[in-house]
């Protein structure tokens, strides 16, 4: 069993649904991204188009987070899923600087989402929760507890809402999938393999869990991902050193 997720491009339309619904589900602090819209426009006007990608930790196969990481906080389960134990990670970042899509969160400093306003019941009841140490990195679990409380009552991940991610069941577009890639019965292998659906970037080696459907149509784009100018609400997200301004040969 290898979990992964599909993203239809053609019908995501870049509301953050996903983004908010993943921050409410795990009640992370301010300043803690795991699932981030990027937005890049391409081309000159008033020929321009605007390209939304959803994007997560990929859950790779061959996880480069893994093998830098030098107290074996990050840890990969036998269903695929990569995640980090809090307790042993000593904040060091070597898997943010390692991970090829900057999928990692790191928890700087503990401060409200509005400031000087004290913290809002949401954020007290998340402390108590699902408590995030301050000094250690993050990053999208797939929704385990999610999977795992979902399959103890016989339900299906990717079929059964209470057992999917909860950023598949709040897209209002429909645009995410979940379930099995081990599975040639499941939606997402269907998907992959009917659609098309690419692993974002795969050159890097990393073998993704995580395919886009209109990958194909907008392959330039995808493959020049991080080389573009993207409009982002996450600081670590906003320019990748050596990018580039928009395309202007789109
Ligand atoms: Fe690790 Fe990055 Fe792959 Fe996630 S996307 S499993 S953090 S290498
Ligand atoms: Fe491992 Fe934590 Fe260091 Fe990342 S920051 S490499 S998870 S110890």
């Amino acid at each position: 069993m290898r979990w992964g997720m599909v993203i239809n491009l053609n019908r995501c339309i870049g509301c953050d649904a996903c983004a908010v619904k993943c921050n409410q589900e795990h009640f992370l602090p301010n300043g803690v991204l795991w699932s981030k819209t990027l937005i890049s426009e391409i081309g000159k006007y008033p020929r321009v188009k605007k390209h939304v990608y959803p994007v997560l930790c990929n859950h790779c196969k061959d996880p480069v987070c893994i093998k830098v990481c030098p107290t074996g906080a990050t840890q990969q389960r036998e269903d695929g899923i990569v995640w980090v134990d809090q307790n042993k990670c000593i904040g060091c970042r070597h898997c943010m600087i390692s991970c090829p899509y900057q999928s990692r969160s790191y928890y700087f400093e503990e401060k409200e989402y509005y400031p000087g306003q004290g913290f809002t019941e949401w954020e007290t009841i998340g402390k108590i929760l699902y408590p995030l140490r301050v000094g250690v990195v993050s990053k999208c679990i797939f929704c385990k507890e999610r999977i795992d409380e979902g399959i103890k009552k016989g339900l299906k991940p990717g079929v059964d809402r209470e057992a999917t991610p909860a950023c598949v069941i709040i897209c209002p577009a429909k645009a995410r999938y979940f379930g099995d890639l081990d599975d040639n019965e499941s939606e997402v292998s269907k998907l992959i393999h009917e659609k098309g659906a690419v692993q974002l970037y795969p050159a890097h080696g990393t073998d993704p869990s995580v395919y886009y459907i209109g990958g194909i149509e907008e392959a330039p784009i995808v493959t020049k991902y991080f080389g573009i100018q993207v409009y982002d609400t996450s600081p670590e997200l906003t320019f990748k050193e050596g990018a580039v301004g928009p395309d202007e040969s789109e």
